[in-house]
């Protein structure tokens, strides 16, 4: 069942409702980076120019009941839109009792995560924003694995429910990539939260044809093997489940790493083979001779879906492995998906961006739909829901 399209309805002379993820970094009230406003852009500014009065919804932060959290205003969020869109955008604290909003207008509505029916999903709270409009759009990918009043609840009470540009691209550019991918499909997964992506394993393992691990999840797989890991990051209680996962799915071991003593800016790397990791050493990279058997390997893809850095790589001795994968990732042919706060961190590192297909928006949403889940937000938005 596919998702409503925005561009499917006609929007002249209604009030729509776009949920954004406007969700910035700041530091005090200055926005450090506003990728994710200039990302919401083009949903409000098709919206406008087809005639809608546009509200706003967006979090910020996570506001903690019964505290000042005047800090998580959006305020700043409003001023940077008036310059962005060169109109203006007023923010509104009070609309529960109801709203107007005229063609080619545009209102935000104070981060609402203020009210604690947000992350409840709570019906009142979901009603009376469906009351403020015609038309509810969701172009909040980041906040889909979500359901929340402004992101799921939101949309049984409205009669049209759509999903927006950003939303919608991020949708079809993980379905390309996962239900209907050239193949070979290559899955590149890395980092430190090993458990969490255990279930991406899991459900990559009967779709991609090759499965390539770094970081603390490469450990476990060694460890798995029965290698000795030193003092590496590995989650031994998952052991087992590395075991299952090994034998259903084509997963090449490094063969080499790198490990060192401490880990700080000043430590020494040392080049080891996998079998001959010292006790006293932790895993920090993969080691070149792995790394270039991984870039072989995406160089021959058809489709490369990655989640996390191969190494320790906001250390520059131990961001080799990370580099040489993000750079066969940017040189392949194959169709390229990335996502994931550090991985997208990597990515910027390196200076990549431009020759990656698709990066993901959204950290914890991202690798749900790739889990194989349905995200609460989505499913809102699909004709029959
Ligand atoms: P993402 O945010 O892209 O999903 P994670 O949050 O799972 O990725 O992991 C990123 C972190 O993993 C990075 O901060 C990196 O330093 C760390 N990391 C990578 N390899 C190792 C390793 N061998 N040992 C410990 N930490 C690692
Ligand atoms: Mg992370």
């Amino acid at each position: 069942m596919a998702v409503n399209k925005l561009a499917d309805l006609q929007l002249h002379n209604k009030r729509v409702l776009i949920r954004a993820d406007l969700n910035v970094p700041l530091d005090g009230t200055k926005i450090t980076n506003d990728l994710r406003i200039r990302a919401s852009l083009p949903t409000i500014e098709f919206a406008l120019e087809r005639g809608a009065g546009v509200f706003l919804v967006s979090h910020l932060g996570r506001p903690k009941l019964g505290s000042n959290n005047d800090h998580l205003s959006l305020e700043p969020v409003a001023e940077r839109l008036r310059t962005l869109l060169n109109r203006p955008v007023e923010l509104i604290r009070d609309w529960q009792s109801g709203l107007d909003i005229d063609a080619g207008e545009i209102k935000l509505l104070e981060n609402i995560r203020f009210h604690s029916g947000e992350t409840e999903n709570d019906r009142d709270l979901s009603r009376s924003l469906a009351s403020l409009c015609d038309i509810y759009v969701n172009d909040a990918f980041g906040t889909a694995h979500r359901a929340h009043a402004s992101t799921h609840g939101v949309a049984n009470y409205v009669t049209d429910a759509c999903a927006g540009l950003l939303l919608e691209s991020e949708i079809d550019a993980l379905e390309r990539a996962l239900a209907n991918p050239k193949r070979p499909l290559v899955a590149v997964l890395g980092g430190s939260k090993i458990s969490g992506k255990l279930e991406v394993l899991h459900n990559l393992k009967r779709v991609a044809d090759t499965l390539l691990v770094g970081g603390g999840m490469a450990n476990t797989f060694l460890l798995a093997a029965g290698k000795n890991v030193g003092k590496s990051l590995v989650e031994s209680e998952l052991i087992d489940d590395a075991k299952v996962i090994r034998r259903s799915a084509q997963l090449p071991l490094p063969v080499d790493v790198m490990t060192s003593e401490t880990i700080d800016l000043r430590s020494h790397a040392f080049l080891r083979l996998a079998d001959e990791i010292p006790s006293h050493e932790a895993i920090v990279d993969i080691g070149p001779e792995t790394a270039r058997r991984y870039a072989k390997t995406i160089a021959d893809a058809g489709t490369v879906i990655w989640n996390g850095p191969m190494g320790i790589f906001e250390y520059p001795q131990f961001a080799e492995g990370t580099r040489a994968v993000a750079d066969a990732i940017a040189n392949t042919v194959a169709f390229t998906l990335a996502g994931g706060g550090d991985t997208v961190a990597a990515i910027e590192q390196f200076d990549i961006s431009e020759r990656i297909d698709y990066i993901s928006t959204g950290g914890g949403a991202f690798l749900e739909f790739i889990e194989g889940k349905p995200l609460p937000g989505v499913e809102a938005l699909k004709s029959d829901a």
